[in-house]
């Protein structure tokens, strides 16, 4: 087995036929296991054979992923409201209880049913776009308890992939930095914050990341990654950190390849991006809700809305994979909202922010003034300039640019925006 040094992870692919697919052709693939998955699901699970006769429509009128606009979205509320009324699984489950080989449980709460074999792409390909080779020893930080992340997904991916994991899960981060360094351990997957913990920890232990420690990749997901802190791990460990995105309920949407491009999308997926009001598909390069469909029989959910907000791309990425990719993610739809007839969101407000490196924190505020809606960006700075008029004209000008609406800006003292506010806080009312 080669040092992990030596291994070359910028090149290959975990299923090339399917990851360098002719963009017609993956449609088709795509298509035909839509109308796969249509037929089973409405054979046997009672809550897709419900959603579909509650518009009036039969397998045969899914013909393609364009008529999946015919079908209503399914958000988490729905799931846990379908919970409830038909336990355990809301009808979803498309295989009898008897079947499966597990059942998890995600915060709602809402139940999962396991797989009896697990072959979802996804996560593998995230990881293998990410730089993660057979032999790689790594340590699975996430949680093994109750949900399915860390059990199902990530320790099965990295099985596939044929990486030797250490079930570390959450916490015992010292001893964790001993079993890293004990091991040679080229692989970590856990949180971004995890993963300074440990930087944190290791020299507190009076060790250096990057020379006493063989940590070479990372796969990290379930939380924000900002560019700042990955290129500080990156530096701190001599690795590289690559992201992906998904959620409990649907898995894997998304992930990050070596060229840092946006995140692929899994070719075991269908991902729309919708007007989150009418629910139609959007072209690429608009913004809008991720409503996604999945193959997996055990548990169909056919348009599920996830509540965050992208951009799809359709630009090849240099990597070679001919995926479409979601540009990055941009917040919460419940936090979007419409500014003078302009749709604004979360990440938005980011962007204003990231251009300016005086800011602390940000938040905006909409309201409404003789019948005009006005937008009010409070803004707390790192600490007290000198020429505050300054600056304040320049990040009205970004917001101008950026949000393609007018804002004012507002100085506030430190303090005012609570932390984990809403980015954009609505106090227009309506009478
Ligand atoms: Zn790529």
């Amino acid at each position: 087995m080669p040092k992990p040094d030596a291994m070359d992870r910028t090149t290959g692919f975990f299923k090339k036929n399917l990851e360098t697919i002719p963009p017609k052709k993956r449609n088709e693939y795509l298509n035909r296991r839509l109308r796969g998955i249509i037929q089973y699901a409405y054979k046997y699970s009672v809550a897709v054979r419900n959603k579909l006769d509650s518009v009036g429509l039969k397998p045969k009128d899914i013909q393609s992923t364009i008529d999946l606009e015919k079908i209503p979205i399914t958000k988490k509320v729905d799931l846990m409201e379908l919970q409830k009324n038909n336990p355990p699984f809301g009808g979803f489950e498309g295989v009898p209880i008897t079947e499966l080989r597990r059942i998890y449980i995600s915060p709602g709460p809402i139940y999962e049913p396991g797989e009896p074999e697990y072959d979802e792409l996804g996560w593998a390909q995230g990881m293998f776009a990410g730089g993660f080779r057979p032999g790689d020893i790594t340590i699975n930080s996430f949680s093994y308890h109750m949900v399915p992340f860390a059990l199902q997904m990530v320790d099965n991916s990295l099985h596939r992939i044929g990486c030797i994991t250490i079930p570390t899960g959450v916490g015992n981060t010292e001893q964790q930095v001993q079993i890293l360094k004990n091991f040679r351990a080229s692989g970590f997957c856990g949180t971004p914050s995890f993963l300074l913990n440990i930087a944190e920890k290791a020299e507190e232990m009076g060790l250096d990341p990057k020379k006493d420690l063989t940590l070479r990749v990372g796969f990290v997901a379930a939380e924000m990654l900002p560019e700042s802190l990955r290129s500080k791990l990156e530096e701190k460990f001599g690795m590289v950190i690559r992201q992906t995105y998904g959620t409990a309920d649907i898995r894997c949407l998304g992930y990050e390849c070596v060229k840092k491009n946006g995140m692929h999308i899994p070719d075991d997926k269908i991902v729309e991006i919708v007007d989150p009001e009418t629910g139609k598909q959007l072209s690429p390069g608009k913004v809008g809700e991720i409503v996604a469909t999945t193959f997996n029989k055990v548990y169909p959910l056919i348009r599920f809305g996830t509540g965050d907000l992208s951009i799809l791309t359709e630009t090849p990425c240099p990597c070679g994979r001919t995926s479409p990719r979601l540009l990055r993610i941009l917040g919460r739809v419940d936090q979007a909202t419409k500014v003078r007839g302009l749709f604004v969101h979360p990440g938005q407000v980011d962007e204003v922010a990231s251009k300016h490196p005086q800011i602390a924190k940000s938040q905006a505020v909409v309201t409404r003034k003789e019948n005009k809606d006005e937008m009010t960006f409070r803004i707390e700075l790192k600490e007290e300039i000198p020429t505050p008029e300054k600056l304040k004209e320049e990040i009205e000008k970004s917001i101008r640019d950026v949000m393609k609406v007018r804002g004012e800006v507002q100085f506030v003292p430190k303090g005012t925006v609570p932390e984990g506010a809403k980015k954009i806080e609505d106090h227009r009312t309506w009478e």
